[in-house]
C-alpha cells in the first residue's frame, strides 16, 4: 500500500481509476507518459515497466492510429498497470481504445478539427457514453497552446480563454450526468500554471484536478520549473494527480516519476525552494529549501531543524521562516518570507521580509532570529486556532 502522500484534503469529488482513485482525501497519485511508439511493443512495453518500478500509479500512452490501437490490444494482456489515452484529433477512436484502458484523456481544442459538421457537445456526448459503457474516467485536459479557436478570439487573455474551455466542457459532461472526470489547465509557464489551477480550483472546488507544466524541458531545468508551479500549488491543496512533463532519453523517463514524488514529498516535509504564497493550513510555516548540490555549508540542515525546533512555540500565528541553503537562490526565494535565513560559506544572512538584519556565524544566528520571531509575534494581534 503507498504511503498516503495525500497534503490537505480539498473536499474534490474522489473517482476511480482502474486500482486507484483521484480526488478527495485519496493520496496524491503519479503518472508519467511512454515516449516510445506504441506500435513498438518491445520497447513500450519495457517503458511502462521502467514507470512501473518507479512508482507511476498512471501511464499514459500515444494512440494515434488504427495500428496503435491493435498494439494497444496487444499489451493489454501484459500489463496491469492503469493506461490512460491521449485523443488526439480522431476522437472515434475512443470506441476502440475504451475497452483496454483505464482513462481517457480529450483536448477540448482537439475536437473542432475532424468531422465538423458533428457539434462539439455530440461528440462529448459520444465520448461520455464510450466512456461510461467501458468502465473508464475521463480527463479534459486544456492546454494554452491549442485552446479551442472559438473562444480563443473571444478572450483577451488566452488564461481566461482556457479557464472559459475548461468550464464549458465540465458543464457538458456533468450535464450529461457523468462524474468520473478530472481536469487539466497546462500552460508551460509555472506562474500562470499557478494562476490558472488557482483561479479554477476557486470557481470549480469540487474537481479533481490534474497538475503539470507542460513542456518544462530538460533536467535540471524542468524539474525546477515543474517544482515552482507544483510547491505554490500542491501547500494551498490543490492537486489530485501530477505529472512532472520532462525530456528525457527513453531509457531514463522514470525520472518523470522521481522528480513529482520527490516534490510531493518535499512539499510534505516542508522543504521549499520558492516561498509559497499561501498555505491551506494557517499558522507558523517553517520551510527549507530541500538542498542540493549548491548548499554552501552542512551545517544548513542542522540549522534548519534547530528553527524547526525553537520556534515550535509560535505555532499559533501566522509567520513564515525560511531556511535556504545557498546564495544563489537564498536571497530572492526569502523575500517572500516574514523571516528568512540564507546560508553562506562561514555566515548566515537574516532577513526580515526583504530587509536585511545582519549576517551571523552559525551558532550566533539563532539568537537573533528568535529576537526577531518575539518581534513579529509580539505586532501580531490575532492568535489563529491550531488543531
Ligand atoms: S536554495 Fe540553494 S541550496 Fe537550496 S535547493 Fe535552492 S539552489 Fe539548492
Amino acid at each position: 500500500m503507498k504511503e498516503n502522500l495525500r497534503l490537505k484534503p480539498r473536499p474534490t469529488r474522489k473517482i476511480n481509476v482502474g486500482s486507484i482513485q483521484i480526488g478527495g482525501d485519496a493520496p496524491i497519485s503519479v503518472q508519467s507518459m511512454c515516449a516510445t511508439r506504441t506500435t513498438d511493443l518491445d520497447a513500450t512495453l519495457a517503458q511502462i515497466k521502467l514507470l512501473e518500478k518507479a512508482g507511476a500509479d498512471l501511464i499514459r500512452i500515444a494512440i494515434d492510429s488504427k495500428k496503435d490501437v491493435q498494439a494497444l490490444k496487444e499489451l493489454r494482456p501484459q500489463t496491469e498497470a492503469n493506461l490512460v489515452v491521449d485523443l488526439q484529433e480522431n476522437y472515434r477512436l475512443a470506441k476502440d481504445i475504451a475497452p483496454y484502458v483505464q482513462k481517457i484523456r480529450y483536448n477540448p481544442g482537439h475536437l473542432h478539427h475532424h468531422q465538423r459538421e458533428v457539434s462539439v457537445s455530440d461528440k462529448v456526448k459520444f465520448l461520455v457514453d464510450v466512456a461510461g459503457e467501458n468502465d473508464c474516467a475521463m480527463r479534459i485536459g486544456v492546454n494554452f497552446g491549442s485552446i479551442d479557436p472559438a473562444l480563443k478570439g473571444e478572450a483577451e487573455d488566452p488564461m481566461q480563454a482556457a479557464l472559459n474551455s475548461a468550464y464549458q466542457h465540465c458543464d457538458l459532461v456533468e450535464g450529461l450526468g457523468f462524474e468520473r472526470f478530472v481536469v487539466s489547465l497546462k500552460s508551460s509557464d509555472p506562474l500562470r500554471v499557478v494562476e490558472i489551477y488557482k483561479e479554477f480550483a476557486k470557481n470549480r472546488p469540487n474537481i479533481p484536478l490534474h497538475l503539470g507544466v507542460t513542456e518544462a524541458g530538460m533536467l535540471p531545468d524542468g524539474a525546477i520549473k515543474t517544482r515552482i508551479a507544483f510547491e505554490q500549488l500542491l501547500s494551498s491543496g490543490i492537486g489530485d494527480t501530477v505529472r512532472a512533463s520532462l525530456t528525457l532519453p527513453d531509457n531514463e523517463k522514470f525520472k518523470e516519476i522521481e522528480v513529482a514524488t520527490q516534490i510531493i514529498e518535499d512539499v510534505k516535509a516542508g522543504k521549499f525552494r520558492s516561498v509559497p504564497k499561501e498555505f491551506l493550513e494557517k499558522g507558523l510555516n517553517v520551510i527549507s529549501c530541500p538542498s542540493c548540490s549548491r548548499v554552501e555549508n552542512g551545517a544548513f540542515v542542522e540549522l534548519a531543524k534547530q528553527v524547526k525546533e525553537a520556534t515550535e512555540f509560535a505555532r499559533e500565528y501566522e509567520v513564515t521562516i525560511a531556511v535556504m541553503g545557498c546564495r544563489v537562490n537564498g536571497p530572492g526565494e526569502t523575500d517572500d518570507a516574514d523571516l528568512g535565513l540564507w546560508c553562506g560559506p562561514t555566515h548566515v544572512n537574516l532577513k526580515r521580509g526583504t530587509e536585511k538584519v545582519g549576517a551571523f556565524k552559525y551558532d550566533e544566528v539563532m539568537t537573533h532570529l528568535m529576537q526577531q520571531l518575539d518581534e513579529i509575534i509580539a505586532t501580531k494581534t490575532k492568535k489563529i486556532a491550531v488543531g
